[in-house]
């Protein structure tokens, strides 16, 4: 296709759409689906570049999911059918339970330097300007310390086999994601750190790694003791079989990725963290552990998660602050502590139907839905 002319980036939204219809070469009836699901491109150019419409994912909600003694009406956006439904009956047997003790720990992202060219003694110059480059921090973070956040924590290493160290900026960020906001601190930094350890910058931008933030979720189930025995074995499988684990990680994520989604939250950060912490053993492993124990089955899933409720589009977009209204405006914590449990609750829905009936019944349910919608389409 020839690229268009003028540009993209220098025509208006409306002309962009336009450009779109023709380019795809819309019919009818995806031209008025088009607009209809389009409108706000207002919004759309205020969040993205060359923005041409909406991709609109189906927007629904599971149900009953209680966490904390809390009972909540989750929010999720997904484009796959049976995951909101299999959430809500994970939520429900557990619900019978008693429901899911969930955590997240203070929410303590990390910011990197990368330093060429240090001299051997930097580690000790480091430590000699230390009280200078914190205060330097905790200036540039002024905002957040004053929300009870702030700077956390100032480090150096070497990379192995490469002439670059790595100054590591460690930030409680409150509700907030934080990538913008370390972003900014370790740019802001950086003349600092070059001139104290005596480098020059390769590069400076926050960690997706997010291993400071880990959230968890525990919950203790009443269950037919084969059942139970079953999807002990089941979540063994995925501690032992790394192709499993990536299958049963990806149950997980369909509920934490849907409500990041709908929350308006960054899912490719949320996912990136979460898949490098499965593998963090040397083994891409399960994140979920399921134990026959008691009578019951008892089951716990530990993730990073760097989920925020303000800041990027959480703030912006009208549909992410409603699913946090709906979850009665959570702080970032509690947020996290919900998804921590969402995946649980997920997974263990997943995990029971593969040891009972297999999950195709559910599936092909919804499948035939699809199918009968197209048919009333014309196609
Ligand atoms: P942001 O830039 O919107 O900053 C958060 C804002 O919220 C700040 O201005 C802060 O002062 C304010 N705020 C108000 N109340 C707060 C509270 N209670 N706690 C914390 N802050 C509060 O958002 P961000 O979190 O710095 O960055 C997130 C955005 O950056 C996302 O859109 C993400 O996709 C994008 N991003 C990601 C990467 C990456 O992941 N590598 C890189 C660049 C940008």
């Amino acid at each position: 296709m020839e690229r268009p002319d003028p540009p993209l980036r220098k025509r208006s939204p409306a002309d962009r759409r336009t450009w779109w219809l023709q380019a795809a070469g819309a019919t009818p009836n995806q031209t008025r689906f088009f607009e209809n699901t389009g409108q706000e491109l207002g919004l759309a150019d205020a969040l993205i570049e060359n923005a041409v419409g909406w991709m609109p994912v189906p927007l629904g909600v599971a149900s009953g999911l209680v966490v904390n003694g809390t009972s909540y009406e989750v929010p999720m956006a997904t484009e796959e059918p049976s995951v909101i439904a299999a959430a809500s009956a994970g939520a429900s047997v557990a619900a019978r339970a008693g429901g899911f003790t969930a955590g997240a720990s203070a929410p303590v992202m990390r910011a990197q330097v990368f330093l060429e060219g240090c001299p051997g003694d930097a580690e000790t110059r480091l430590e000699a300007a230390r009280r200078h480059l914190e205060a330097e921090a905790r200036s540039h973070l002024v905002s957040m310390e004053r929300r009870g956040g702030g700077f956390r924590g100032l480090s150096m290493a070497r990379l192995a086999g490469l002439e670059v160290a790595l100054v590591r900026l460690d930030v409680d960020v409150r509700d907030a994601m934080g990538a913008n906001l370390l972003n900014t601190l370790a740019e802001a930094m950086t003349p600092s750190l070059e001139k104290a350890l005596g480098g020059k910058k390769l590069m400076a931008i926050l960690s997706n790694d997010a291993g400071l933030r880990p959230a968890w979720a525990e919950v203790k189930l009443t269950l037919d003791p084969d059942r139970a025995r079953r999807i002990t074995l089941a979540s063994a499988v995925a501690q032992a079989d790394g192709q499993r684990a990536v299958t049963h990680n990806k149950g997980i994520m369909n509920g934490i990725t849907a409500m990041a989604l709908a929350t308006g939250n960054d899912t490719r950060a949320l996912e990136s963290a979460v898949h490098s912490f499965a593998g963090s053993s040397g083994t891409y492993k399960g994140l979920s552990r399921w134990t026959a124990e008691g009578g019951g089955l008892h089951g716990r899933i530990d993730l990073p998660l760097a989920l925020a409720t303000v800041g990027g589009s959480v703030g912006v977009h009208p549909t992410a602050q409603m699913s946090l209204q709906l979850l009665g405006n959570p702080d970032s914590p509690t947020l996290c502590s919900i998804a921590a449990a969402l995946g649980l609750a997920q997974n263990f829905a997943a995990l029971n139907a593969l040891v009972g009936d297999g999950i195709q019944k559910g599936h092909m349910a919804l499948h035939d839905r699809r199918s009968a919608w197209l048919k009333d389409q014309g196609r």
